[in-house]
């Protein structure tokens, strides 16, 4: 038996390589950190990827979904191809972690001046995969098939009027040619200390729906309410009624799901009883038939009460992402491996998460695994610090090499299995 390409010396060689590019993955990070790009606009970002995997020998397809960057690494032998994904988008917030490599960078947002931030982590995970990139392609001759890298815009979705994300990446053919057999993906996760793995099987995160409610009353005086409909009063029935489906429609034993109004607008003047007030909101399920049921609910609950009160109503509910469903197989076989790199202890089924996020769709294609890399430094109070989304953001650099280990790891551990 040829010694160089046993197992353990396969893990020890990614343990080195890993070590070698970790200086260059904090650096990458920074650089990304200091110039966040918006979804659709990651035209930096991408060219310093396709650059590096270009140099690295990596076949290169760019401009894919608009700014994605779609990597293929061939191996010594033909095989499976096993894909990693990354994001690359930022958000409009404004940071306020001080660090030397603070976001300056400002942008129009709905029409206000805000900044940008990476407040989702996402500029760890583009560097975390240039590195895996690295740590494999030197590994070329222990690697039958290949290896797809998957840097994806626009996770937070995408521009109005515009397409992007997962689903176009795969629109656009990303997970075709050559054909992709398993996706593995991570999201760095401030709930967690820095050195923990977090998996679930099954689902881990909710699918998302945008609710839309349009309710039309008849305008009056606010001093003779009897001569209209008061839209502000229905209004506040279906947000109240809205209430009741997840108290005691849905079956809680199976899947928890939300249903939040965020928005409620509606009349200009103290006086005056409105023509329309519109409310807007969320869905989130971890269950496609309880989905389509919480729809339902939403539709007849809201035109029911609307009727009663003599309003008309119109209810739109925009499709979002899909659950995040972890094969419940590929995520049993992922676990020695990430034992063997995170450590026993290390790694953790964790809560399902009510974020949601458009990793869903590639697992929609080929079976997928999502995990979670803790980033809170081990000093910290997990109860205190800032969530994904706020300008308190902070990423422990120190887990970026058990993000490079756990997926080069991954994928290596999948193509030896699959070949
Ligand atoms: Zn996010
Ligand atoms: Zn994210």
């Amino acid at each position: 038996m040829d010694t160089t390409l046993s197992p353990s010396s396969t893990a020890a060689a990614v343990d080195s390589a890993a070590q070698r590019v970790s200086s260059r993955v904090v650096a990458w990070r920074r650089d990304f950190h200091q110039h966040p790009e918006l979804g659709n606009r990651e035209f930096r970002t991408s060219k310093i990827v396709a650059e590096h995997l270009r140099a690295l020998g990596i076949e290169v397809r760019d401009k894919v979904a608009h700014t994605g960057v779609v990597g293929v690494l061939r191996g010594a032998r033909p095989g499976p191809i096993v894909a990693l994904r990354a994001d690359m988008d930022a958000l409009p917030v404004t940071e306020e972690v001080d660090v030397p490599f603070k976001s300056t960078v400002r942008t129009q947002w709905n029409g206000m001046d805000c900044g940008v931030m990476h407040a989702c982590g996402h500029d760890a995970h583009t560097a975390i995969l240039m590195g895996v990139a690295e740590v494999l392609a030197g590994m070329r001759d222990r690697i039958g098939g290949g290896v797809k890298f998957l840097f994806q815009p626009a996770e937070e979705g995408a521009p109005e009027g515009e397409k992007g994300g997962a689903r176009l990446m795969i629109e656009e053919g990303c997970m075709a040619e050559p054909k992709v057999g398993a996706v593995f993906g991570l999201h760095v996760t401030s709930n967690h200390h820095t050195g923990m793995i977090g998996y679930r099987s099954g689902p881990l995160m909710a699918s998302s729906d945008e609710l839309r409610v349009f309710l039309r009353g008849e305008q009056t005086h606010g001093a003779m309410p009897w001569r209209g409909v008061d839209p502000i009063v229905v209004g506040s029935q279906v947000v109240v009624g809205l209430q009741t489906i997840v108290s005691r429609r849905m079956d809680i034993t199976k899947e928890p799901s939300v249903v939040t109004v965020g928005v409620f607008h509606g009349g200009n003047r103290v006086n005056i009883i409105p023509e329309e007030v519109k409310l807007e909101g969320t869905i989130r399920t971890f269950d496609e038939a309880q989905r389509s049921d919480v729809h339902e609910h939403v539709k007849r609950i809201t035109e029911m009460i609307a009727a009663a009160g003599g309003a008309q109503a119109r209810v739109d509910i925009k499709r979002g992402y899909d659950v995040v469903v972890n094969d419940p197989a590929l995520t049993e076989w992922s676990l020695p491996t990430l034992r063997r790199v995170a450590g026993e202890a290390n790694v953790r089924v964790v809560d399902k998460v009510c974020g949601a996020e458009d990793f869903s769709f590639y697992q929609k294609v080929v079976p997928g695994f999502f995990l979670r890399l803790g980033c809170t430094p081990p000093e910290r109070d997990l109860r205190k610090v800032a969530p994904g989304h706020s300008p308190r953001l902070f990423v422990d650099e120190d887990c970026m090499p058990l993000g490079v280990r756990a997926l080069s790891s991954l994928a290596l551990d999948w193509l030896a299995s699959n070949g």
